[in-house]
């Protein structure tokens, strides 16, 4: 198993009151209809239905901004349970396309949002040096250790 898939302890989640202080505390779920952080803890831990919350579509919209951690009562790792939760629905396949695309473009460019050629063109006009290209190859060594080269059949 991957350090990746062994971020929480499953024992911590069993002190989970359900008081929803970390759904309240939530940004996702403010914009999000139906994402709840506690919803998730007590159906992946306490209910074990682990497929259809790894086939959720919404998983993928929390934001790992670790807010519902700092102030659930308990400390529980709520954001540590998530990212075990996405990297089991990624080796299933269930990534979303946009993030499957942004993690192939990183992976060619070294960028998420890579600069256009304009922008080369501007930086000499004012006199400044051009970009300096990330080393992809660096990227590529960072992705093969996470395993996403086999997720995403990168080439
Ligand atoms: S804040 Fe903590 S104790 Fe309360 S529901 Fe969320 S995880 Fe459970
Ligand atoms: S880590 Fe995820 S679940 Fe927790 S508050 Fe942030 S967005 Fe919500």
């Amino acid at each position: 198993m991957s350090k990746a898939l062994d971020l929480y302890d499953r024992q911590e989640f069993l002190q989970c009151l359900q008081c929803a202080v970390c759904t309240g505390s939530c940004p996702t779920a403010r914009v999000v209809p139906g994402f709840s952080p506690r919803d998730i803890i007590l159906r992946y831990i306490l209910f074990g239905e682990q497929d259809e919350v790894l086939e959720s579509p919404d998983l993928w919209t929390c934001t790992t901004c670790h807010a519902c951690q700092e102030r659930c009562p308990h400390e529980i790792c709520i954001s540590g349970l998530l990212t075990h939760i996405m990297n089991l629905a990624a080796r299933r396949g269930n990534l979303p396309s946009a993030l499957k695309s942004g993690v192939r473009l990183m992976a060619e460019t070294g960028w998420s949002v890579p600069a256009p050629p304009r922008a080369d063109r501007v930086r000499e006009e004012l006199g400044l040096k051009p970009l300096k290209r990330p080393d992809t190859e660096e990227i590529r060594a960072i992705f093969r250790e996470a395993g996403l080269d086999e997720i995403l059949d990168l080439p």
